[in-house]
């Protein structure tokens, strides 16, 4: 049975064919709330959905149809509950670029993002990366459960969890949180001269209004480093924030904000990936402020939190419950990654 998912679902299989309807499989999967049950759901509905050997593979369609839709299960499987979770599998090979190819097959512009980023993490795209690598991604509703990358033969792996603390991010295949490990400050001598408020008197709009950053007091041109490894969102100048930089961190789980820029530090655009430490501008006193000064940042899953307060993700290995934990969790989707 495993051999026969294998042959039908490989990837040189996929790569010769175009799109292959497995693929897409919609998977009907009703009441899962763990992704272990998701999983052995998945696989038991691909055995379902697999053609009988009398029955042709689907016709390869050509390459050009890559809008890729969620298609009514495949009359074998049982009719479907109520409740509908949709899990898919998109898989390729590179041909150019990650972006490109992971776009050919499917996957959405959000979700390439944070795969870059979230694989950037483990190997150097520019450097690593070679033609014919190959690559899967689970994607359920709008999240990303897992993905792996076949970097010249070495598999790299994403796998979404939620810790015992409801807290959800993604960790490599050893359980090591991925996409994290900031700095409280983003200057290196730090003096906050206004903290992270609901309420507060602004000094040139004249009105209360929250204060959802922390702003640091400093001179004009003093050096503002990026908190956490990440990839540069937004680099513009608005209205309010003067000059600003939005890093998205951890495939956008993260998001940091600084505010009020003299100057960009050359080289830094959209799109660029950074690292924790690297300069990203200059003190300043851009859009609506009185004086110079750092107005910091950071949100997560869009919500903003004070960053002096929040506790702040770590890169930290998993205590042996938490892994013991992720281990359970994880161990389908792991698996279908495998036999996928
Ligand atoms: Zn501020």
């Amino acid at each position: 049975m495993l051999d026969r998912i294998k042959k039908i679902l490989s990837v040189k299989h996929i790569s010769q064919r175009g799109f292959f309807l497995p693929l897409l499989i919609l998977l009907v999967l009703s009441g899962c709330t763990t992704d272990q049950t998701v999983v052995r759901k998945i696989k038991s509905d691909i055995v379902k959905a697999s053609p009988p050997p009398s029955i042709p593979t689907p016709a390869p369609k050509s390459s050009s149809q890559k809008n890729i839709k969620p298609t009514q299960p495949p009359k074998a499987s049982k009719a479907s509950k109520p409740k509908i979770v949709k899990a898919r599998l998109y898989s390729g090979k590179i041909h150019k670029t990650f972006s490109q190819s992971a776009s050919k097959a499917g996957v959405s512009k959000r979700h390439i993002k944070q795969l870059e980023s979230l694989f950037a993490e483990q190997i150097n795209f520019r450097k690593d990366l070679r033609r014919g690598d190959k690559f899967k991604v689970i994607v359920r509703g709008d999240k990303i459960l897992a993905a792996e990358l076949l970097n010249r033969g070495e598999p790299v792996q994403i796998i979404h969890h939620t810790n015992r603390k409801g807290l959800s991010r993604f960790y490599n295949i050893k359980g090591k949180p991925l996409g994290a490990d900031f700095l409280r400050t983003p200057l290196k001598s730090a003096r906050v001269s206004s903290h992270f408020t609901l309420k507060r008197y602004h000094p040139v709009l004249k009105i209360y209004r929250p204060h959802r950053g922390t702003d640091f007091k400093a001179r004009t041109g003093v050096k503002i480093y990026a908190t956490a490894n990440g990839i540069v969102e937004k680099r513009e100048r608005q209205k309010g924030y003067g000059n600003v930089i939005f890093l998205s961190h951890g495939g956008g789980l993260y998001t940091t904000v600084y505010a009020h820029l003299s100057r960009f530090e050359q080289g830094i655009k959209v799109g660029k990936k950074v690292k924790q430490g690297d300069l990203l501008g200059y003190v300043g006193s851009t859009g609506l402020v009185t004086g110079p000064h750092l107005h910091y940042e950071f949100r997560e899953k869009g919500e903003y939190k004070d960053a002096m307060k929040v506790a702040l993700p770590r890169s930290r290995r998993l205590s042996t419950e938490e892994r013991r934990y992720f281990y359970k969790m994880t161990a389908g989707v792991r698996r279908a990654l495998l036999q996928l």
